[in-house]
């Protein structure tokens, strides 16, 4: 029997279960639920259990990296973009497609143009979604970081990595809202989160959103 790695209790109704990205089994639980009863659903769900740590054990073994083939796909505001090798200098997109140049420079090419990109988005996001915060940052950085999404300093200088923009539209908000709600509380805390969840109400599923695919940030 697979046996959860993690119970996390709050003020949730239902008991659920999650298989994380190490493909280990976390149970979400209802504060009033107890030991036992936790034990008995996950007793019950074990063939759910078991398919999916499978899938997620040969998940994790895919290497995710990019050979920058024809026909190969990267994720582009959580749209997933065909890429061709072809006749051209930079880097052209139409919305759905990229076309590459032949030469051996196209992988840095395509991230130079992925950072531009984050830069004007985050840019527009955070000036946007700070307005309607009422907070203050103090500028807008883009990294490369491989271990996280984004930052806010001590100083309230925010830093995404410029990999943020392979994740959903929604997505992406949700990590600028998280980290504009740090210039006000620099920490994890319980009015952290309540801050979180006026501005977005769905920021678990976002949240589980990156958890699921920190693969991506791999990627290049
Ligand atoms: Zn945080």
């Amino acid at each position: 029997m697979i046996e959860p790695m993690r119970i996390v209790k709050s003020r949730r109704k239902t008991i659920a279960l999650v298989i994380n990205s190490d493909a280990e089994l976390v149970v979400r639980a209802p504060f009033y639920a107890s030991n036992q009863d936790v034990m008995r659903f996950v007793q019950e769900k074990q063939d759910w259990i078991e398919r999916k740590t499978e899938e997620m054990k040969s998940k994790k073994q895919e290497r995710p990296t990019l050979s920058l083939q024809d026909g190969e796909k990267i994720l582009y505001l959580g749209r997933e973009c065909m890429l061709f090798r072809g006749m051209t200098k930079k880097i052209c997109f139409d919305g759905k497609a990229f076309l590459l140049p032949e030469s051996t420079d196209a992988g840095t090419k395509l991230v130079t143009w992925y950072k531009k990109r984050a830069a004007a988005i985050l840019q527009e996001r955070v000036d946007t979604i700070a307005k309607r915060m009422y907070v203050l940052p103090e500028g807008v950085k883009i990294t490369s970081a491989k271990t996280r999404w984004g930052s806010c300093s001590g100083t309230n200088h925010l830093n995404f990595s410029w990999r943020l923009i392979m994740c959903p539209p929604e997505v992406v908000d949700y990590v600028v809202v998280h980290e504009l709600c740090h210039i006000v509380h620099k920490n994890h805390s319980r009015s952290f989160w309540e801050s979180v969840e006026k501005v977005d109400s769905f920021y678990r599923e976002h949240e589980q959103w990156l958890k699921e695919n920190r693969r991506i940030m791999e990627i290049l």
